[in-house]
């Protein structure tokens, strides 16, 4: 099971039909685009993306670690947050964060990074119908000629 960081749900072209991604609750809130946000919570409605929110205990031992490896202070909370939610599950980070992957070697996680993983850097996006999945130009703005719905921005991965 793996856990993604922000930079990694952002910048990748993930197959969450998987079901093997976590997220943390902070991860979240650092996600700003919209089209992301809409693609994110559907695969978290349908169970396709968990949420792991790591406790007080996990997160003091990530600190102990991150002042140890000397990486405390270039850590973020939502940095921390990850470090300490793959810790309590066990899970595989994703990040290209140099800091977070020192940590987790300090407290023996795996990560992996983008490029290791092979995932493309850029995101295909295509402009489908919310209802009957419908494909449309990128340009088109407007509502599915053919069932009403709204046309919307999302991955072209199926989730
Ligand atoms: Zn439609």
């Amino acid at each position: 099971m793996k856990l993604l960081d922000t930079s990694a749900i952002i910048r990748s072209d993930l197959n969450f039909s998987e079901g093997i991604y976590f997220v943390t609750p902070r991860v979240l809130c650092e996600i700003l685009d919209e089209n992301i946000k809409l693609i994110i919570n559907s695969a978290i409605r349908k169970g396709l993306i968990k949420i792991a929110e790591p406790k007080e205990d996990s997160t003091r031992e990530v600190k102990d670690a991150a002042a140890k490896t000397g990486d405390i202070k270039t850590l973020s909370d939502t940095d921390i947050e990850i470090l300490a939610a793959a810790l309590e599950k066990n899970l595989t980070v994703v990040t290209d964060d140099y800091g977070i992957q020192n940590v987790a070697g300090k407290l023996n996680l795996n990560y992996e990074s983008m490029v290791q993983e092979g995932i493309k850097q850029k995101i295909r996006w295509v402009n489908a119908c919310e209802g009957c999945g419908k494909k449309y130009p990128a340009e088109f703005t407007g509502v599915c000629e053919i069932c009403g719905s709204r046309v919307i921005r999302r991955s072209g991965n199926k989730f």
